[in-house]
């Protein structure tokens, strides 16, 4: 019931989101996940949650692996060639054919990397790095640094003038696919073709993308990628990032990071470094086994998915979401900075709180719903954001959350009747 007579609980709402739960074809693997009915989780584009036989697996790791087998589990439990056995498990998420992709290390070294590589493949004459202007700050801070080891400057570009700035002294362009701010998706075909027409070469981050919709890194001759597998993919915290290096590159890639593992014979202990080919050139030293291994693990949840499929559940669900902030929330409260068009939408949805100082406080209403069930994120200064992670969330998720915030933002806000006046 709801508590306030201006806006009642839809009950044609609820109605809609259990028959379309009822027809979607992911619902069940929401059992898969530690998620109890009690809460409505919905910052999965933060951290993931558990996949619930992960545990089970990584009890295995380390009593049995570690415990037991010691250091012959280097060899015999496929530790040594983890990186690039979950590498080929996650290029299919993102497009890429096998061999290409590498697991380890943390998203901002691999953005080192891959930024420093790129631009040791262009000439001398193309000194401009150009930066997403509204990156995630890692991105931007990792590449001012490599452009100042490299002689090159950072020109950071809003998105939507990126294609207009590409020019003949663009080394190279960084770009997240998807706004970690706003849920906008970057068009990545387009400015990838834009960037190779003005011969320049792309660096994509899809910490925000992968294992939400199709990236298509391969289909759309993007030159390297990095992105985290602790969001949609579920790797669990700080679990190891991700380095693409398209395959008519991986012979002249020159890692600024050439640690022993990517070593062509690691073992042989050489003072010279010779590198190794393929997607092992991408590696730096020791992976940290416990989190590759629960990271294997829990890419499991992803066995018989298409990625297609998730991309039309995740619009459906952003979609519905929005319809039922419409119809509970109050005119004027909160406004939507995601993106309509299906084509720039990702799978978040960032609202921000409207009004100023007579307008409510998003944190303070981000803690509200958290005390409620409804777990979303607070972005500085006024923006709350809402992950939809289609293997786990459902549409009565969608509407709950909806109809929460309309209750805290009535109450913060004093919208709510006699609270009015008050
Ligand atoms: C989450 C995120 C990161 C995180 O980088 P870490 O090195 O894993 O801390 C980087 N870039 C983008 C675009 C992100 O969304």
């Amino acid at each position: 019931m709801s508590d306030s007579p201006g806006f009642p609980d839809s009950p044609d709402l609820q109605e809609r989101a259990a028959a379309l739960d009822s027809a979607d074809g992911l619902a069940k693997h929401r059992e898969l996940f530690a998620l109890d009915d009690e809460g409505v989780y919905l910052d999965g584009n933060s951290l993931g949650a558990l996949p619930r036989h992960v545990p089970g697996r990584m009890a295995d790791v380390i009593t049995r692996q570690w415990g037991e087998m010691r250091i012959r589990s280097w060899d015999e439990s496929g530790w040594w060639t983890a990186p690039e056995r979950i590498g080929d498990r996650i290029a299919p998420l993102v497009g890429a054919a096998a061999g290409q992709v590498v697991a380890g290390d943390s998203t901002s070294v691999n953005v080192f990397k891959a930024v420093v590589g790129a631009v040791r493949l262009a000439p001398e004459s193309r000194d401009e790095v150009l930066v997403d202007a509204s990156t995630f700050p890692t991105d931007g801070y990792i590449a001012e640094s490599a452009a100042r080891m490299t002689g090159r400057r950072v020109v950071p570009v809003a998105p939507a003038d990126l294609a207009a700035a590409l020019g003949p002294r663009t080394a190279v362009a960084l770009v997240n696919h998807v706004d970690y701010r706003t849920g906008r998706l970057q068009d990545l075909p387009g400015l990838t073709a834009a960037a190779h027409a003005a011969g320049a070469l792309t660096v994509w981050d899809l910490c925000h993308s992968a294992g939400a919709l199709p990236v298509g890194l391969d289909a759309h001759g993007v030159d390297f990628a990095v992105g985290c597998t602790y969001k949609y993919l579920n790797g669990g915290p700080g679990a190891p990032a991700y380095l693409y290096v398209a395959a008519r590159h991986q012979a002249a890639f020159d890692s600024p990071l050439p640690g022993w593992h990517s070593h062509v014979d690691p073992f042989g202990m050489t003072p010279g470094y010779a590198p190794a080919d393929g997607a092992a050139r991408g590696r730096v030293g020791t992976p940290d086994i416990l989190s590759m291994l629960a990271l294997e693990a829990a890419l499991d949840v992803w066995e018989g998915v298409a990625v297609e499929d998730v991309r039309e559940k995740s619009l459906a669900l952003t979609d519905f979401f929005l319809e039922c902030v419409d119809r509970y929330v109050p005119e004027g409260l909160v406004t939507s900075v995601t993106p309509v068009p299906h084509h720039e939408r990702g799978s978040q949805v960032s609202l921000r709180c409207e009004g100023g100082a007579e307008g409510a406080d998003a944190g303070e209403v981000m803690r509200e719903l958290v005390a409620r069930g409804v777990v979303g994120d607070f972005r500085r200064p006024d923006v709350l954001r809402f992950g939809f992670t289609p293997l786990y969330v459902g549409f009565a998720d969608a509407e709950r959350a909806a109809r929460v915030l309309g209750r805290v933002l009535r109450r913060t806000t004093g919208a709510d009747l006699g609270e009015a006046q008050a």
